[in-house]
């Protein structure tokens, strides 16, 4: 796909790609329940989240269909319904994680590098270009940080992921560099 901003119907062409995902109604792609509810400058993660998705179900098997995608505080929410084997949905999970992680660092205006800014209540993700507003204080070493923690067999455990933008991907990140017990 040819991605030129500006462009009046990229959420319809989005749809349009990505048939199969989305399940629109027959000639009619805005009646789509995954219709983007976001800003162009995230057209092209929504784009790579989709051939992720479609590579994961093949991977596997099952049924996947957009439910929501949209932005809230800041960054982009995908939300899907369907049933897929465990392979798939794995996959399906890394690649909604990683769109989610893109969004968090890429202005919804324009697609570039960006962040996340409190514009009077609300929280939006903006290049220097796209905003005036003041951004968001993150403790340093915690950028684009991800941290994940869950109960395994009674005990707490701890994950940490930066996600580099660079290469698209989550690096594993030690817990204790961070000052957080592993459990
Ligand atoms: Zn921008």
């Amino acid at each position: 796909m040819s991605m030129a901003y500006g462009a009046p119907n990229w959420r319809v062409e989005l749809v349009e790609a990505h048939l199969d995902l989305f399940q629109a109604p027959l000639g009619n792609p805005t009646a789509a329940e995954g219709f983007p509810e976001c800003e162009e400058g995230w057209w092209h993660i929504l784009d790579t989240v989709c051939i992720r998705i479609r590579a994961a179900k093949k991977a596997g098997h099952g049924s996947f269909r957009f439910a929501q995608i949209k932005q809230k505080r800041g960054t982009l929410r995908i939300y899907w319904t369907g049933r897929l084997s465990s392979r798939a949905d794995d996959g399906v999970r890394v690649a909604i994680e990683l769109a989610e992680a893109r969004s968090a660092c890429t202005c919804e205006v324009c697609g570039s590098e960006a962040r996340l800014v409190r514009n009077g209540g609300l929280l939006m993700t903006r290049c220097e270009a796209h905003t005036n507003a003041t951004a968001v204080v993150v403790a340093p070493g915690l950028e684009n940080m991800h941290i994940v923690q869950s109960v395994v067999e009674g005990r707490l455990s701890c994950e940490c992921r930066r996600y580099d933008r660079g290469s698209d991907t989550f690096v594993d990140v030690d817990p204790a560099l961070l000052g957080i017990r592993k459990g």
